[in-house]
């Protein structure tokens, strides 16, 4: 949020009226750093009474015998306290992403190397559910100024959904490479799909497709927020395409250069 006005002109009142507004804009920001730096502190405290909560219906469980009323009334409070403990930093990486949006942190790096570092690591997860996870790697250099560690968060936010919402059986495609100006990340899947009506929603806070049908999933309906603020924050953007049953197709663009502003609307097409 870095908002300021200069009015061209001759008059006091410009001058007065420029002042009065880029004040305003000064409280309006502060008071954003506010509500992240509440937020960043909520979750953080949070954080603690819930990893009690589930240790101590943990230990309670080894003493219960299988079959147990208990015991089952237990293993729900362990399940719910994981989603929570979930829910709790998926809150606190949104917040911190605002406040460090401030610091501006940048640095070069390769964004094909940081995805393909981590390709290992999301097809162990996808051979969970026996989904293939395959890479297309350009083999260009692909140099973005942004920040290291947002393209990798975004691309495990992806990887994860993928998964979620893809059958057993189905795959993924990960794909790497530059376009004009562009560095871009493409993860593909032959999952569920999303409706159009649902498509620009689902990068707002809380909000899950059919949310009732996918209850204990353990998504919070925040993953895709995350993903598209610290893109927005770093110079970066997101887009989708999907077809209802076929799969969807989520693309990744980071600018090859610091100051220039991602353009939108790519045409993309790949399910
Ligand atoms: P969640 O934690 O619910 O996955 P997200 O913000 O990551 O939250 O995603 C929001 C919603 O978008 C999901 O609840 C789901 O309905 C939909 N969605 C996200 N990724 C996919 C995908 N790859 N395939 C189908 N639906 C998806």
């Amino acid at each position: 949020l870095q908002l300021r006005l200069s009015l061209q002109g001759n008059g006091d009142e410009l001058d007065q009226l420029s002042q009065t507004i880029n004040s305003m804009l000064d409280r309006i920001e502060s008071a954003y750093d506010r509500v992240a730096q509440f937020t960043a502190d909520a979750s953080h405290e949070l954080r603690s009474p819930v990893a009690v909560v589930r240790s101590t219906a943990e230990l309670l469980l080894m003493d219960l015998a299988d079959g147990n009323r208990i015991r089952r009334g237990l293993t729900n409070i362990v399940e719910e306290s994981d989603s929570m403990a979930r829910l709790i930093a998926d809150l606190l990486t949104l917040a911190r992403s605002g406040l460090e949006a401030n610091a501006g942190q940048r640095e070069l790096f390769d964004l094909g190397a940081s995805v393909s570092a981590l390709v290992p690591r999301a097809r162990e997860q996808a051979s969970l559910k026996h989904i293939d996870l395959v890479l297309h790697e350009s083999g260009v250099s692909l140099p973005v100024q942004s920040n290291q560690m947002v393209a990798e968060r975004v691309f495990m936010i992806l990887v994860d959904n993928a998964i979620r919402y893809t059958p057993t059986g189905g795959s993924i495609t990960v794909g790497t490479w530059r376009e004009d100006n562009r560095c871009c990340l493409s993860v593909t899947d032959t999952g569920i799909g999303i409706a159009p009506e649902h498509q620009s929603r689902i990068f707002d806070r809380f909000y899950r497709v059919d949310s009732a049908r996918t209850p204990g999933d353990g998504g919070s309906g925040l993953g895709l927020a995350i993903a598209r603020n610290l893109l927005e924050l770093h110079g970066g953007g997101i887009s989708v395409e999907s077809q209802r049953g076929k799969g969807s197709s989520f693309l990744v663009w980071f600018d090859t250069s610091d100051t220039q502003a991602p353009a939108r609307g790519l045409n993309f097409s790949t399910v």
